[in-house]
């Protein structure tokens, strides 16, 4: 079909699913659809399923109204029949939905597949509730179980299309953050520059923003922190994360620490700090590599210079067709690093009511080491307010 989504990929999920114990995967719109398919549906009440049998053809259950889209992407040419359902007959249908029911439709699809009722399947993890619900009512004796389990290693281990696909994301929003110095002035609200920069991101080449994290002195001591209308002023630090979803589908995430400014006493000491912790988790990241080494790298370097208990958060998390996926960088996590893995490696240090910092790049995991999909320059950017 594609190098991003080729067809091997259903029979590898296949045998994963079988090898898992599990029936069927059923999969509605999210990341675990798009990656079997490439199919990017839309997540609305209106049931939309790619129905995985272990064994036994594939089916996609479509809203009637939305097969030709789900026709012209990927699944089109893939070995997966497309079944619609309708809504203008007023059938056996739940009251007031419309139309015959499509749960029972995709129960009686994989009874027929299986040539029995399905005993385990595998639901995609962030499937919405009344869907769930829904299938439990359909298929009454088959235990639901997260499809994560078997679709995650898959899921995490990148091929070259998906490298590639990441590397355009990660320079994309490189391109962003090149630009942010012009619009940081004293005065200008988080708002107004977070929706210059939103701007950009689309201009960059991203299909969608997924956030824009503009948080300005005080303020930049709370990692997630949401733009508001405060203004900047000048002699104070801002902590810029941002990132979007290309048309191929894959995530850019990246974190700059700007000064408008000269930074406050003690600021260039804090940043050079996690500058050396950010550096050595990067340079943990091999193949072999424990997730949670990396993890250690980065935090020993800032427990060491006193701030232990001011990095709040993981070191990392994966990104592929989700922003937050498998690997997790995080203590605890003993999965060994692999060639193809991609992951955030994004220490921060907060003190809180003062202000903050935070550095983030994409790796991959590569057959010797690791490699940056982010280039932006890692200095503290002072920009003249
Ligand atoms: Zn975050
Ligand atoms: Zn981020
Ligand atoms: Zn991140």
């Amino acid at each position: 079909v594609s190098d991003l989504y080729p067809a091997e990929r259903l029979e590898l999920a296949r045998r994963a699913t079988a090898e898992a114990g599990l029936d069927a995967l059923l999969l509605t719109p999210g990341a675990d659809l798009r990656y079997l398919t490439g199919y990017p549906a839309l997540a609305l009440e209106r049931l939309t399923c790619l129905l995985l049998p272990a064994t036994g053809p594939a089916t996609l259950l479509v809203p009637e109204l939305e097969a030709p889209a789900a026709l012209v992407s990927p699944v089109g040419r893939l070995p997966v029949e497309v079944v619609s359902h309708g809504e203008t007959a007023a059938a056996d249908g739940e009251a007031g939905v419309g139309g015959s029911d499509p749960f029972r439709l995709a129960a009686d699809l994989l009874t027929r597949a299986l040539g029995r009722p399905p005993r385990r399947v595998g639901l995609a993890d962030r499937m919405w509730a009344e869907q769930v619900l829904n299938f439990r009512r359909a298929m009454p004796d088959a235990e639901q179980l997260p499809a994560g389990t078997v679709l995650r290693r898959l899921r995490c281990r990148k091929s070259p299309a998906e490298v590639a696909a990441l590397a355009t994301a990660g320079a994309a929003i490189d391109r962003v953050h090149e630009q942010v110095p012009g619009w940081l002035r004293p005065g200008r609200t988080e708002l107004e520059v977070a929706a210059d920069i939103a701007d950009a991101i689309v201009a960059a080449g991203h299909q969608r923003v997924n956030f824009v994290i503009v948080a300005s002195g005080p303020n930049s001591a709370s990692p997630h922190h949401q733009p508001a209308q405060r203004r900047l002023r000048r002699g104070e630090p801002v902590v810029i994360d941002i990132g979007g979803t290309t048309a191929e589908g894959y995530c850019s995430d990246a974190t700059r620490t700007y000064a408008v400014g000269a930074p406050p006493a003690g600021f260039a000491e804090l940043y050079a700090v996690l500058r050396g912790a950010q550096q050595a988790g990067c340079a943990a990241a091999a193949p072999g590599v424990p997730a949670e080494r990396v993890d250690a790298a980065a935090r020993e370097v800032i427990a060491a210079a006193g701030y232990g208990d001011r990095f709040v958060h993981r070191t990392g998390h994966g990104i592929g067709l989700d922003e937050h996926e498998e690997p997790w960088i995080a203590p605890g996590n003993p999965m060994p690093l692999a060639p193809g893995m991609a992951f955030s490696v994004e220490p921060g240090i907060y003190l809180p009511g003062r202000y903050g910092a935070r550095i983030e790049d994409v790796l991959v995991c590569t057959d010797t080491g690791s490699m940056a999909v982010n280039r932006a320059r890692h200095d503290l950017v002072v920009v003249d307010g």
